[in-house]
């Protein structure tokens, strides 16, 4: 380049995509996907759940106020946060494990970017048409046409935004409740903020942004690269197939591609997949949809383009079929992702099976750490907290064990008798006393242990302690 040339641009402004319908297995594969997951998202804070009637009946609930989170019959505490990390790790695990074996499966069907997306250029379809008629339309100059079907659109678009905006704010409360709220305009302002702001960015990133987020903002493409070697089944292009490309009757020396350019207009990230393999590619497989359309209307055998493992490159090219698919997805690296996700969720099972109902912590008070009273008894004191985990109020009742006589006393209670209400944590102040001349008041350490017992269950549970006498 001379020193007179102008250096080209460091930004290129974005070329807008208009993705072609297609039909197909994948994309059918696509449609289903999106229901299920669009319909789970949007549905389930509507699922009701009955656990009694003092809790919440909703199925799935973030309760802010309450610190707890339910998941049908499973109720997560704060304390029990070790479950969300687990299922955090083993959504990485899986992850990794999806992308090792099938490329950015994650990315091409269920990724919401990719869903709403998905979602959101159908709208587009239904109102302005297929690609050519998109294609006029963005062209067009701005008429009446013109902005009543864009006007239309992007009402459309809001409302969807909206509706998952609203989706997500039922999760943390009544979901009837709230929608009643809202409607009304007596719901918390937090709620319409949190729908406003999810109105608008769902519109932005499914209807403005779309494969720019996944192009620039997703840090995802630049790290699965790590993750996927040379057995990774991922979308290709067959180009020792293919190649030459060509248009026109007369095949001689020339490959299956026809150059109709399907797999590139039907491509929602505006690739060319013939290119070879490129980080934008997010392999939905919509390009291999539209071309076995193609190889079929012409003859040809479909898998021009196709979900390929890179090792079978060599083999095809000397006229021989690709090894299994099972021989590429086992291999040490899915084992190893396979057996690490399997022992966090089987860890995470065991210790939801072998969790107590009943919770109880023990806090000895020590300052002092043990009083002498006008009598000669030795005093300490504790505070222990009884997390009642049922859906109804509860007695528990306290006693202790030990190798020395030690006495009980529970302040505000008549007895050894407690209530604790329904799915809720109690402190209660516990004060143990040892006789003037017993071995607890005369030695410096005693250990003991404080019982509880729900006493409709008869479930136990407890905490080894130490009383402090005054020594000798
Ligand atoms: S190249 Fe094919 S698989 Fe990749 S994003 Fe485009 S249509 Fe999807
Ligand atoms: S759809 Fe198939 S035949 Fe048409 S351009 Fe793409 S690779 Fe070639």
């Amino acid at each position: 380049m001379s020193s007179s040339e102008t250096p080209p641009p460091l930004y290129a402004a974005r070329e807008p995509v208009f993705p072609r319908r297609v039909s197909g297995k994948f994309r059918n594969l696509k449609w289903w996907i999106m229901l299920v997951t669009l319909g789970i998202y949007y549905l389930t804070p509507w699922i009701r759940w009955d656990r009694g009637p003092e809790l919440p009946d909703q199925a799935v609930l973030v309760d802010m106020a309450g610190r707890r989170f339910f998941f049908f019959w499973i109720e997560i505490w704060p304390h029990e946060f070790y479950f969300i990390a687990g299922l955090l790790i083993m959504a990485g695990l899986g992850l990794f494990l999806f992308t090792s074996a099938m490329g950015r499966v994650w990315c091409g069907y269920t990724c919401p970017q990719t869903v709403w997306t998905d979602l959101f250029i159908l709208v587009e379809r239904w109102v302005e048409g297929d690609r050519n008629a998109r294609v006029r339309l963005w062209n067009a100059k701005w008429d009446a046409r013109k902005v009543r079907l864009r006007l239309t659109k992007w009402v459309l678009w809001a409302l969807i935004g909206l509706a998952t905006g609203g989706a997500w704010v039922f999760y943390f409360t009544d979901a009837p409740t709230l929608f009643v709220n809202l409607l009304n305009g007596t719901a918390h302002p937090i709620a319409y903020t949190t729908m406003f702001i999810l109105t608008a960015t769902t519109f932005f990133f499914g209807g403005v942004a779309r494969e720019q987020v996944c192009i620039y903002a997703c840090p995802w493409p630049r790290i699965q690269a790590a993750m996927m070697d040379e057995d990774t089944i991922t979308v290709a292009y067959r180009e020792w197939r293919g190649e030459p490309r060509g248009k026109g009757k007369n095949r001689d020396g020339m490959g299956d591609c026809i150059d109709c350019m399907a797999c590139v207009n039907v491509c929602p990230m505006g690739i060319d997949i013939r290119n070879g393999q490129q980080m934008e590619c997010i392999t939905c497989a919509l390009c291999i949809d539209a071309c076995d359309d193609m190889m079929e209307k012409i003859g040809k055998p479909r898998g021009l383009i196709d979900y390929i493992a890179l090792k079978d490159e060599a083999r095809e090219r000397e006229g021989e079929p690709p090894a299994p698919v099972i021989k590429h997805i086992l291999r040490p690296r899915t084992i190893l992702y396979t057996a690490l996700w399997s022992l966090v969720g089987l860890g995470l099972v065991f210790a939801l099976f072998i969790r107590p109902d009943i919770d109880m912590t023990v806090a000895p008070v020590r300052n002092p750490t043990f009083i002498v009273q006008s009598d000669g008894t030795v005093r300490n004191v504790y505070d222990i907290r009884l997390r009642n985990k049922h859906g109804e109020a509860r007695p528990f009742g306290m006693a202790l064990n030990s190798d020395t006589p030690l006495s009980l006393e529970i302040e505000g209670a008549d007895g050894s008798l407690v209530m604790v209400p329904a799915d809720e944590m109690r402190q209660i102040r516990v004060y143990v006393d040892a006789g003037p001349d017993s071995a607890a008041a005369t030695m410096d350490r005693t250990e003991f242990t404080f019982w509880v017992t729900d006493l409709n269950s008869n479930e136990r549970a407890y905490t080894n302690t130490v009383f402090n006498g005054r020594g000798n």
